[in-house]
């Protein structure tokens, strides 16, 4: 095929993946963004096949077709509270491959140009940190490293590293022909980096993290696009290094923890100790007919979704006790956190999914004001986003990240199925304030028990 064409595909390729990013910016056109930009991977990859003089197509083949089966399985298997997890390994697989180009590129001793060595070294470095950082978060989120670990003086350790690794690459550049050891010792010495980096971090820290982990894999694919002379992944790279970044600072501006505070001195939950403040008062129960009589007889309900609404795939009976409210004449919106559940836009993704319009959604910054007039914040699954001594207790480890205010709200009525604590693994003071009332239950269970009783009261 001729190279004029391949690179014509290669353009067309990367004005897709644009095109499928702008769709993806709204909830009604996402999926087909990300239907768009698949079909545009594919493209790339059927032309690259038309490579002249290319090699090893057998092997390139055999990685493809196992790769994708693994990737077509688990996709479809993945349950939805399992994203996260899968989100970050297979980002991590990213920064992972970018490595590997950049190790053989260096072993077969064939960059000469002082620019493209650069390149390829800090795609090395930052794809490697990548890799065994996600490789970490994975671990951490799928519950298989129940602990953060911190060095002893760890942010020197860090820097040290850094260093030491930022030194063997400049090694590796000036040299013409690098010895295997320098390669492997700066490989070995840039996964540690990113392990190291990783480990410290969790809690409320961790989609901050894994956004930041994204967009350098982003950043690592595209130099390494740059020493194949390969556009599309050029373009591929760049815009999920971009949009990475964008979303890294969106999320830390939400928690309003500034990026060098994510890495530095993370936030670890309960495991790194600081309990926070002692918290007064009791919980009291509620029963799922005094709480369908509070909501019925209300002028408006604010419904704040968290991670347990997802494990107990209870929004489709959420959406139906809001539509049984609103027949009864009460106002219901819903109010979203940035980090509710367990990747961003969780809850935005499930109330579509079960049919809830766009305008009843309210994010944080839109609803936080009309806390005060509303009679009753349903809180269904939700804990460390609703959690006041955020904005309260100092010595808390989640001290400062901004919360949904439905303590301020008329009543609350939380709904949940003990006393477990919520991700950051801290006692929530909302429980034991005067306005609240627990409603002990699965989500599933517990809004069918209203369901029933709200449509008793209508009868
Ligand atoms: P939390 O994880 O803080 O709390 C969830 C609550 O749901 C628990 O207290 C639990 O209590 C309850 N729950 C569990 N299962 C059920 C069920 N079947 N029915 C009813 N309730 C249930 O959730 P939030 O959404 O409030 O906060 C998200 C947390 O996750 C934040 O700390 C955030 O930083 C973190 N995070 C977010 C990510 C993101 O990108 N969104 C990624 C990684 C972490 P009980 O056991 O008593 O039922």
């Amino acid at each position: 095929m001729a190279n004029w064409f391949i690179q014509a595909s290669y353009f067309v390729v990367a004005v897709v993946f644009i095109l499928g990013l702008k769709a993806m910016s709204s909830p009604v056109t996402a999926r087909k963004g990300i239907v768009w930009a698949g079909y545009a991977m594919v493209a790339a990859t059927v032309v690259t096949f038309f490579t002249p003089g290319l090699g090893n197509v057998g092997l390139m083949v055999l990685a493809i077709v196992a790769g994708g089966a693994v990737a077509w399985w688990s996709g479809k298997t993945v349950k939805m509270t399992d994203m996260p997890q899968m989100v970050a390994i297979y980002n991590g697989m990213g920064g992972g491959a970018a490595a590997a180009i950049a190790a053989l590129e260096f072993a077969r001793g064939e960059i000469h140009d002082p620019v493209v060595a650069t390149l390829a070294v800090l795609g090395a470095l930052i794809g490697s940190v990548a890799f065994s950082g996600s490789c970490i978060a994975y671990a951490k989120l799928q519950g298989i490293m129940k602990n953060a670990f911190r060095l002893p003086q760890q942010n020197m350790v860090n820097i040290g590293l850094a260093a030491l690794t930022a030194l063997l690459g400049l090694a590796i550049v000036v040299s013409d022909q690098p010895s295997s050891t320098l390669i492997v010792l700066f490989f070995v010495l840039a996964l540690a980096l990113g392990a190291i980096l990783t480990s410290p971090i969790g809690g409320a820290d961790m989609p901050v993290v894994i956004s930041l982990l994204n967009a350098f894999t982003g950043l690592a694919v595209g130099f390494e696009g740059y020493v194949l002379g390969n556009p599309a992944l050029i373009v591929a790279g760049i815009v999920v290094g971009a949009s990475g970044t964008l979303l890294t600072q969106l999320m830390a501006k939400a928690m309003n923890r500034p990026i060098t505070n994510v890495i530095f001195t993370p936030i670890s939950g309960a495991a790194a100790g600081g309990e926070g403040e002692a918290i007064e008062g009791t919980m009291k129960e509620f029963s799922a007919l005094d709480a369908a009589s509070v909501m019925r007889y209300a002028s408006k309900v604010a419904i704040v979704p968290g991670y347990g609404m997802a494990v107990a795939g209870a929004q489709h009976k959420v959406w139906e006790m809001a539509q049984l409210l609103e027949e009864a004449g009460v106002e219901v919106v819903f109010a979203i956190h940035p980090v509710a559940g367990r990747m961003p836009g969780h809850m935005n993704v499930l109330l579509a999914e079960a049919g809830v319009p766009y305008d009843k959604i309210f994010d944080l910054e839109e609803i936080n004001a009309d806390f005060p007039q509303i009679d009753v914040a349903l809180v269904i699954g939700a804990n460390d986003v609703v959690n006041p001594v955020a904005r309260t207790d100092k010595t808390s480890p989640i001290y400062g990240m901004p919360i949904l205010n439905v303590d301020m709200a008329q009543n609350v009525i939380v709904v949940k199925r003990g006393k477990g604590a919520g991700y950051s693994g801290i006692e929530n003071a909302l429980f034991y304030k005067d306005n609240c009332r627990m409603l002990y239950g699965s989500a599933q269970d517990a809004i069918g028990q209203v369901i029933t009783h709200v449509k008793a009261l209508e009868s």
